[in-house]
């Protein structure tokens, strides 16, 4: 059994917000629990946002996690579940979806309760791998070389899917490979983020499990899948899609595509949430490779969960909008 309220999320997108600690209460006050709220107020402008979940600002990873367990453990029925974590730099989204060793977060715990759950018997095959996306390249973590440039390919015709050419899957035995591949991953994104540019937070991460029924003998379509995201920094986007979208504003359109240019990928994610929430006919996957290598998980009968992490972002600026395009649709 997977006990929790957060199990009907299955099908279905969900917008969740975690305040950073610290946050101002002058600045922001919270209803947190099921279909909270939050009131920011900046620079004399209030705006609230209603949201699916709210966790207050001293909600622990546990607390988090708790929430997000019965959907992470439907992957285990053949579901397919996709959590991210979206914000500024310095918001939190590291922390909620990795955490520090002593204090864990999404990733660590989700992984610990799949392998608790799924035991000793051998029922599952457990395949992991691992991509970054910078700057709309896309690369393998886990791949034994230098992390290189893959090439994203609409699968054959009739199996709808996506290819990323030459993407290595890897078995994982038990929890303790799968840790010591995740953190090899993550000692790769580091790196080659450094080669190209200091900014890690420009990146995406992409973890994907993949678990696959193997007794009874597996048939087409039980296996299930968990992506965990650790999406890049939103504050460009953020701030250029803020302005661009005001009333008025005669630089409005070019200011936008500004945005989609520095950040094309965030948007687009927005934009096939938004999408898929409105139950639209066109869903915008083919914008962003995110979104692209994401379709298969973002397809009907999916579900995803979205940590929108609210607080002091880099550089001392307050987050106190919707994110441009993206879940500010959805509220
Ligand atoms: P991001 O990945 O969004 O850039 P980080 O996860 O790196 O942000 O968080 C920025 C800083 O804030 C880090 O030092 C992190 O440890 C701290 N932090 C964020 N959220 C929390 C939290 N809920 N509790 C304690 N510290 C936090
Ligand atoms: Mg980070």
């Amino acid at each position: 059994g997977c006990p929790g309220r957060l199990l009907e999320l299955k099908g279905n997108i969900r917008v969740l917000c975690r305040l950073r600690p610290g946050t101002p209460c002058g600045l922001v006050s919270v209803e947190a629990g099921p279909g909270g709220t939050v009131t920011t107020c900046y620079r004399g402008r209030q705006r609230r946002f209603h949201l699916d979940w709210v966790f207050s600002p001293d909600a622990s990873q546990e607390e988090v996690f708790g929430e997000l367990e019965p959907a992470v453990l439907s992957c285990l029925q053949g579901y397919s579940v996709c959590i991210f974590t979206y914000g500024q730099t310095g918001t939190g989204k590291t922390y909620s979806m990795e955490g520090p060793p002593e204090d864990p977060g999404i990733a660590p715990r989700a992984l610990q309760s799949l392998f608790r759950e799924m035991g000793t018997g051998g029922q599952h095959r457990v395949t992991l791998s691992m991509v970054e996306i910078y700057n709309e390249a896309v690369r393998d973590l886990l791949a034994p070389g230098p992390p290189e440039r893959l090439a994203v390919r609409q699968g054959p015709a009739g199996q709808g899917g996506i290819q990323v050419a030459g993407l290595t899957h890897w078995d994982v035995p038990n929890l303790e490979t799968l840790h010591q591949m995740l953190s090899l991953g993550r000692s790769n994104r580091a790196t080659a983020a450094t080669s190209m540019n200091p900014r890690s937070s420009r990146s995406h991460a992409l973890v994907t499990l993949t678990l696959c029924a193997a007794s009874p003998p597996s048939a087409p379509g039980t296996a299930g899948t968990l992506h965990l995201v650790d999406l890049a920094g939103s504050e460009r986007a953020w701030k250029a899609g803020a302005t661009g979208t005001q009333r008025g504003d005669p630089n409005s359109a070019q200011r936008l595509r500004e945005a989609q240019t520095i950040n094309r990928s965030l948007l687009a994610l927005g934009g096939v949430m938004a999408a898929l929430r409105a139950r639209r006919s066109h869903i915008p996957f083919r914008d962003s490779q995110l979104t692209r290598l994401l379709q298969p998980a973002l397809g009907p009968g999916t579900t995803a969960v979205l940590l929108l992490q609210v607080g002091w972002g880099a550089g001392g600026s307050f987050v106190c909008e919707a994110p441009p395009a993206g879940p500010q649709a959805l509220f």
